[in-house]
């Protein structure tokens, strides 16, 4: 049995073990039981290791605000843990505020994002008490001030474009000039943002706010961003005297996805971030604002993996394609990347030997790839089960109703075994919004 560790680089939730007759079990739940039990394509989240990541986050940052963005993955069981572990939260729509609202998320540990939140959401957030709204335009800060009672002060923080370009793919680069998030120093927008909150008496701006990208693996760019934020931060209490307290991130912190990628070092990160934090702020007579870092994929993505049950195998002219039954509606980060995965087939031992397969969904376009050139067993037929690493986050949250395939279910496992808790979405699912002529 080989038992793998977080500390290893591979992508497997850290409670996970593979026998050598094709058992596989994460959290000491045997992965077979529920392809059996709950269906396929199911997903499974380990609520030890999602536990785990917070602890290694509060552990690696004792002084800073942890807040997960539940954009990654986000249900109300998720939002319990999140919340009994103690961190903070960042969400970016009413649905993910109803949500951890509904799972009775503390309103004050709870960050507001969006580059366009509408008036409702804004009403929403403010009517509910959220701590923190982060104003990413200038025409949100009068509306925003509107919304809120006389006699009550809103916290914001500013998003500020630090010009810092990192991030696995250009569609998930957001610290760049020209790219929708965020208010360009180089242009004046964040300066003139500054202003115009700090002339709002019923908004208090406690700090800026970054955010570079995601699946950044390389603590350097955060390095960067921290230095040109304190800069900032150095600029405005130069220009209006006001030492802001807070300083926030954002998150981006890379997994690994395959064997042998290291994801983003927790305490490289911490080590490096917090010293250009302190060095910066000493340098320019500022005192240190509290750090805050908002890590999603980096806390569920390493927890949950998928359970598909193949469908077809079929021989092409140069490519043997080994169809499931999921795809691009429940796993889209290949067709919307190429993003690398890995695949593993369970519940049956083989003594075939490994060959290269395509490992594509049920979906009508010969785009639904979800690994290509996966190493499998050659005998791999229809009925086997195979299970895809590091599906965690962007996963469920990111899944579409495609083809009318309902989403799959979400299946937790950790000390009370397996339980469901996000149900199978089924045809009445799909049919109860279609209201017909
Ligand atoms: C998406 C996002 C995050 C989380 O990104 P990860 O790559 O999942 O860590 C954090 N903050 C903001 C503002 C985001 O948009």
């Amino acid at each position: 049995m080989t038992v793998l560790t977080e500390t290893a680089a591979q992508p497997w939730p850290s409670t996970t073990v593979f026998g050598p007759h094709g058992e596989a079990t994460v959290a000491g739940a045997s992965l077979m039981e529920i392809a059996n039990r709950f269906g396929t394509p199911a997903y499974v989240i380990d609520e030890t290791a999602v536990r785990d990541r917070c602890r290694a986050y509060r552990a690696a940052l004792p002084q800073a605000e942890i807040a997960y963005a539940a954009k990654a993955f986000w249900c109300r069981a998720m939002a319990s843990w999140i919340r009994a572990e103690g961190l903070s939260l960042d969400v970016c729509s009413a649905g993910e505020l109803t949500v951890a609202l509904s799972a009775g998320f503390p309103v004050e540990r709870i960050i507001f994002h969006g580059n366009a939140k509408t008036p409702r959401e804004l009403a929403i957030a403010v009517n509910e008490g959220v701590g923190r709204i982060v104003v990413d335009n200038i025409a949100e800060i009068s509306r925003l001030a509107a919304l809120v009672p006389l006699g009550y002060r809103q916290k914001v923080l500013i998003r500020v474009i630090p010009d810092v370009g990192a991030g696995a793919y250009a569609a998930i680069r957001t610290g760049g000039e020209d790219q929708q998030f965020g208010l360009s120093i180089a242009t004046g927008a964040a300066g003139e943002a500054v202003a115009r909150v700090l002339g709002q008496p019923r908004l208090e701006l406690t700090g800026l706010h970054c955010h570079l990208g995601s699946q950044i693996s390389s603590p350097e760019p955060y390095e960067t961003a921290v230095r040109v934020m304190v800069q900032q931060m150095a600029r405005i209490r130069d220009t209006s005297g006001v030492a802001l307290p807070e300083l926030d991130l954002g998150g981006g912190h890379g997994i690994a996805y395959l064997d042998g990628e290291h994801g983003l070092s927790l305490e490289r990160f911490a080590q490096r971030v917090g010293g250009a934090l302190l060095e910066s702020a000493a340098g320019l007579g500022l005192p240190a604002p509290r750090l805050i870092v908002e890590p999603g994929r980096a806390i569920s993505g390493p927890a949950g993996v998928t359970l598909y049950r193949v469908i077809s195998v079929k021989k092409g002219l140069t490519r043997t394609y080994v169809a499931v039954d999921g795809g691009m509606s429940d796993s889209p980060r290949h067709s919307l990347y190429g993003a690398p995965y890995q695949v593993r087939m369970i519940g049956r031992e083989s003594r075939a030997g490994t060959r290269g397969f395509h490992v594509v969904g049920h979906h009508c376009e010969a785009g639904d790839v979800l690994v290509e050139d996966a190493s499998l067993p050659a005998d791999i037929h229809p009925g086997d089960v195979i299970v895809m690493a590091a599906t965690g986050a962007y996963h469920h949250s990111m899944a579409s109703t495609y083809n009318l395939t309902g989403r799959p279910p979400v299946v937790a496992v950790g000390k009370g075994g397996a339980r469901l808790v996000v149900r199978r979405e089924g045809p009445e699912d799909l049919m109860r919004r279609d209201v017909g002529l």
